[in-house]
This record gives C-alpha cells, structure tokens and sequence, in this order.
C-alpha cells in the first residue's frame, strides 16, 4: 500500500511537501499568487508573457521583438545587452508549458496534502480548545479581580488612589485575556475554506497558468523561481523553486526542461522514487 512506503521511508520529498504546508509558509505564497493582481509598470503583451520576468544568463530580464512572417507575426525573445540572442517565443513558450505539466500534483500527493491538512486541522482545533479552557479560567478570574477591587473601594477599605493604581492594572489583564479569548474562539474556517479549493487546482499546473490573466502569469513565474528564471543553451535554470514543486526536479532535468542549480539542502527526493512517480 501506498501510505506504508511513507511511513517506511519518511524522507526528504515529504518533509520538502509538509514544509511547503504545515508551516503555510510556501502554501500561502501559493495562495497568494493566485489571487494576486499586483501592477507591473511594463508592457505587457499575451504574445510573449515572460517578457519581464524570464531573464537572460546576465540577470538581465529579457525583452521581446517580432517579426512579420507571410501572415502572422513571430515573437522572440531578445537581452538588450547580448545582440545575437534571439529566442523563439514559440519554443519558449512550448518547453515552459511541458515544465509546468511536471509540476502538476498526482492524485495521491493531492491526497497525501489533503489529509496531511485534515490532520492539521484537527490538531489546531484540539489544542485551541484546550488554551481556551485555560484563558476562559484565567480570564473570569480577572474579571473577578476587578469586582473585588470595586467592592473593597466601595465599602472604604482601599483608598482612591490604590484603587485607580489597581483598577488600571486589574483592567488592562482583562482586556488582554478576551483579546486572547476572542482569537482562540477564531477557528480560521475561511483559511481552510480556501485551502480546500484551492488544492485541486495544484493537480494541473499548466491549466492553472493558462487561465490565468497576464498580470497573475508573471506573478507566478516570479513567486515560484522567486524572480530568477533564466534561459541558457536551450534550457530554463533557476537556483530557486517553490518547495510544492520540487518533486520532479530529476525529470525536469532528463528531459531538459529545467535545471535547478546550487541546489543546496533544498534537494527533495524524486516523485519517481515513490508510488505514483513517473
Ligand atoms: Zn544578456
């Protein structure tokens, strides 16, 4: 069974996978650059998306071009420092959708997610419930505190100046107890909400770019390659991926669709190694 080889070899993939949502770190850049609309001051054209945001070997961020054929025009992509590139937008554009075809989540990592979140969800709700116990206690107590204090002024055992000093105090321990109350008793629904529609959308990442607007496309290349997507000697390259897409990085690789380089520890095992690999 599939779920015995996880538990058998709880190795790098997975915890690359569980960082990318137990943390919600990598999980809420996702999330974020799916709704995400922020303005970019160049020109953008659908013909040629990556404009801006792929860059060249230098760093530089590459331009576009066309050139009118017998009926259409033909983009490329050109650096304004290095003259002789000029890179066929088509074949860009071609390799870049076999790429994301690669990062799209199998079913039974969508489900590995999916119960890893249940799990998730389950355990933040059990130990919410514990601490609002706990803060409800303390928090009568407070309240109590500053019914005694009312009390003793009341009935001329404290003076007026002991009282306000305590009153203050007693007060301000109130209000941060119910503040703390009040979260606890916040049980993220809409988080989870949007967790649960999101996730299956990850299971093809090439429809998800497609439908998407110009503005939410560049986003996405920069968020997942953190802004340093390049091209060289017809392959992308990036030091940087999205830990969510790092399960199939040796076949990016074979196919020559993408290089990971200086890898570091961010390394995860490959999907291929694990049931449900290609
Ligand atoms: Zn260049």
């Amino acid at each position: 069974m599939h779920v015995y080889v996880y538990r058998k070899e709880p190795s790098n993939y997975v915890k690359g996978l569980q960082d990318g949502m137990i943390d919600e770190y990598n999980w809420w850049q996702i999330q974020h650059l799916l709704g995400n609309t922020k303005r970019s001051r160049q020109i953008l054209n659908e013909a040629v998306p990556l404009r801006g945001v792929l860059n060249c070997f230098c760093n530089q961020p590459l331009t576009a071009g066309n050139s009118k054929g017998k009926k259409n025009y033909y983009w490329y992509y050109k650096c304004n420092s290095h003259y002789t590139i000029n890179l066929s937008a088509n074949k860009l554009h071609t390799q870049f959708n076999e790429m994301l075809d690669c990062f799209s989540l199998k079913p039974i990592q969508l489900n590995y997610l999916h119960n890893k979140a249940e799990q998730e969800m389950e355990d933040q709700l059990r130990n919410r419930k514990q601490m609002l116990v706990q803060v409800e206690k303390k928090w009568k107590e407070a309240i109590a505190q500053v019914d005694t204090l009312e009390e003793k002024f009341i009935n001329n055992h404290v003076g007026l100046e002991t009282y306000q000093k305590w009153y203050n105090t007693y007060k301000s321990q109130e209000a941060a107890l119910r503040n703390q109350k009040e979260q606890l008793q916040d049980n993220n629904n809409a988080k989870w909400q949007l967790f649960h529609t999101t996730l299956p959308k990850l299971g093809d990442i090439k429809y998800l770019y497609e439908s998407a607007t110009l503005v939410q496309k560049q986003e996405f290349v920069r968020r997942v390659f953190n802004s340093k997507l390049y091209y060289l000697a017809g392959v992308y390259r990036t030091p940087y991926l999205l830990n969510l897409f790092f399960h199939n990085t040796l076949i990016l690789k074979e196919k020559g669709l993408l290089i990971i380089e200086q890898p570091g520890k961010k390394i995860a095992k490959n999907w291929e190694c694990a049931p449900g690999g290609n």
